[in-house]
C-alpha cells in the first residue's frame, strides 16, 4: 500500500507552522539527511522548525548543514520534551511507527500535533494524519526530494538540501548496490550534482573517516568473531561490550559491519549481534528474496526492510545467538533457493 498525501501535506503547510522534525533510534544516513533536507527546505517556507533525534547520530555525518540544530533527546530530555509540548506538527522521518522514537515514544504519541508520515517502510502504524509512504524507493530522503518537488519547490534545493538528500540516498542504497533498482533515483541523483554537490568528497566525508579504532574493531570482528554456517547460508558475528570497549566503541562504529558476512559467495543471510546499553542490537542482511524484515517482526520484536532489519534483543548475547541458530532449520528451505 502505498500513501501519497502530497497535496494535503502542501496545503497544510501553506501557512506557517510550529515543526518538529523527528527520525529513528540509532539514526543512520537516511535518516539524518532525509530530516535535515527537510528542515532546510521547511525552514526557507517561513516555518518555525526544529529537529530532533531519540539518540546520538553517529561520527561520519559530524559535518552535515545543520547539524548543530538536531536536539538528541537522551542529551536534552526537557528541552526535546519542550519542542514535542509545543509543536503543532510533527514530521516522522525514515520510521514507520512511534515506538522507534524509544525514549520519546510516549510524548510524541501523546501530543496532538498533526502528525505527518514520510518513510519507505512496509506497513506504517495507524499514528499519522498524513503520510507519504512508498518502499519502491531508495530512501526516505529520496522521498523528500519527490515532496519538495510535489509542492512547486524544486527550484528551493540548493546545494545543502542537496548534500542531505544525497547522504540519505547513498547510504540507505549501500553506495548504489541495493534498492536501487530505479531510474527515477538516478534522475534525482543527476539533479542533485546540478545543484552543485560534490559527490566524490561526500563519500570520503562519510566512508574514510573511520577512527584507527574503528578499523581494527573492524579487523577483529571479521578475524576472530564470523561465524559461518554454510549449510544455512548464514553468518552472523558478536560483539559484546567488553569487546566494543577495547575498541573505543562510539555511535556508528558497527555500521556496515554486518555487509562484510553478506559478502561471502553463498551468503544470503547475515546477522551482527552487538551489545550496548543492556540490550542485544541485531542487525539482519539479505540477498534477493530472503526476507529479513518477517524474521526481525516475527521473532524479535523488530522490523525493517526485505532485505536490512533489526530489532533489540533484552535476553543476554548467548541466549540471543543460540535463539538466532534455532531458527534456521525452519529457514532451510528459502535460504538455499533465494533468487
Ligand atoms: P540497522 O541494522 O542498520 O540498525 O537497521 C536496518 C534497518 O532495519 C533500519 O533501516 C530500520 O529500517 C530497521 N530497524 C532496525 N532496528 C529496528 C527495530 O528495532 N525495529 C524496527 N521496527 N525496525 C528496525
Ligand atoms: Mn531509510
Amino acid at each position: 500500500m502505498e500513501y501519497t498525501d502530497f497535496t494535503k501535506i502542501t496545503g497544510y503547510l501553506s501557512v506557517p507552522r510550529k515543526i518538529l522534525i523527528t527520525s529513528h533510534t540509532n539514526p543512520d544516513g537516511d535518516a539524518i539527511g532525509a530530516s535535515l533536507a527537510l528542515y532546510g527546505y521547511l525552514r526557507m517556507k517561513n516555518h518555525q522548525v526544529r529537529i530532533m533525534t531519540p539518540d546520538p547520530y553517529p561520527n561520519f555525518l559530524a559535518w552535515m548543514p545543520w547539524r548543530e540544530e538536531i536536539m538528541v533527546f537522551t542529551r536534552e530530555k526537557e528541552r526535546c520534551l519542550e519542542a514535542i509540548e509545543e509543536a503543532e506538527v510533527i514530521f516522522s522521518v525514515d520510521y514507520n511507527s512511534l515506538e522507534r522514537l524509544s525514549g520519546a515514544s510516549e510524548a510524541a504519541k501523546a501530543s496532538k500535533a498533526v502528525k505527518i508520515l514520510i518513510d519507505h517502510h512496509k506497513l506504517p502504524a495507524n499514528q499519522f494524519d498524513m503520510m507519504i509512504s512508498k518502499v519502491a524507493v531508495s530512501s526516505t530522503a529520496e522521498l523528500v526530494y519527490e515532496f519538495i518537488a510535489a509542492s512547486g519547490d524544486k527550484d528551493l534545493i540548493n546545494k545543502e538540501i542537496a548534500e542531505c538528500i544525497y547522504v540519505g540516498i547513498t547510504t540507505d542504497t549501500g553506495s548504489y548496490s541495493y534498492s536501487c533498482n530505479h531510474v527515477r533515483t538516478y534522475e534525482i541523483v543527476a539533479d542533485l550534482y546540478k545543484k552543485g554537490i560534490d559527490g566524490e568528497h561526500i563519500h570520503r566525508l562519510v566512508y574514510d573517516t573511520y577512527s584507527e579504532s574503528r578499523l581494527r574493531l573492524l579487523g577483529y570482528a571479521l578475524s576472530q568473531k564470523l561465524v559461518v554456517l554454510p549449510e544455512y547460508h548464514t553468518a552472523y558475528i558478536s560483539l559484546t561490550s567488553e569487546e566494543l570497549d577495547r575498541f573505543n566503541y562510539e555511535v556508528g562504529d558497527t555500521e556496515g559491519v554486518v555487509n562484510y558476512a553478506l559478502s561471502i559467495d553463498g551468503i544470503n543471510l547475515a546477522a551482527l549481534f552487538s551489545e550496548r546499553d543492556n540490550a542485544i542490537r541485531a542487525s539482519f542482511r539479505s540477498k534477493g528474496s530472503f526476507k529479513v524484515d518477517a524474521l526481525a517482526r516475527d521473532h524479535f520484536n523488530g522490523g525493517g526492510h526485505v532485505n536490512a532489519s533489526g530489532a533489540n534483543s533484552y535476553v543476554s548475547m548467548e541466549e540471543t545467538i543460540e535463539k538466532f541458530r534455532a531458527l534456521l532449520p525452519l529457514y532451510k528451505e528459502p535460504l538455499s533457493s533465494v533468487y
